[in-house]
């Protein structure tokens, strides 16, 4: 079932995900929903909050990225990356590392705005997937950037916080926009 992407002004997106203590079967159902929710709009990343949900959960998928690379270790070995997704991370714990690098980024909860974004270019994974065993591992280049954007929706913090005071200022109107919409739907 797709599901309704909450926009940019709906209080959930500042909301700090709860840990998952057990994948019952509606955690699995959202599981599965979340993944349809973010094929259907064609996004690389998809968190609980984005669906209404204050949870530790993010679903990812960068294989319909061909122009922007990903490269993935598993177990300290490169492993291909097509072969690990979609990836289901409950309760990440994420360590960045690398130099910073900068691209663009989006986000399902602000349609029609990019920007450029800089963030420490891999990051190094602790989670429980979708049967709650433990996996880690140390993502590059699109994934990394994409783990690194879905952690920070779990704890409340969105793309706009980390982009250039110039940068969001010239964004200024737009947002502002979309945030009224936001309020003015939720108002009813
Ligand atoms: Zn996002």
């Amino acid at each position: 079932m797709i599901l309704p992407v909450v926009k940019y002004g709906h209080p959930m997106l500042r909301q700090k995900g709860a840990h998952i203590e057990k994948v019952t079967s509606a955690i699995k159902k959202l599981i599965e929903d979340m993944l349809e929710t973010m094929y259907a709009a064609a996004g690389v990343g998809l968190a609980a909050q984005q669906v209404g949900r204050a949870l530790q959960l993010t679903v990812l998928d960068v294989c319909g990225v061909k122009d922007r690379p990903s490269t993935l270790e598993w177990n300290d070995g490169p492993v291909e990356v097509t072969a690990f997704m979609p990836l289901t991370l409950i309760n990440p714990e994420i360590k960045p590392f690398g130099d910073p690098v900068t691209g663009p980024e989006g986000c399902l909860s602000f349609p029609e705005i990019y920007e450029e974004i800089t963030r420490p270019s891999g990051v190094e994974v602790s989670a429980l997937n979708e049967r709650m065993e433990r996996v880690k591992f140390k993502a590059g280049g699109l994934l990394a950037r994409a783990i690194q954007h879905e952690t920070d929706h779990l704890n409340g913090i969105l793309f706009i916080d980390r982009m250039p005071v110039v940068a969001k200022k010239a964004l200024k109107e737009q947002l502002d926009g979309l945030q009224k919409a936001t309020k003015e739907a939720l108002a009813g």
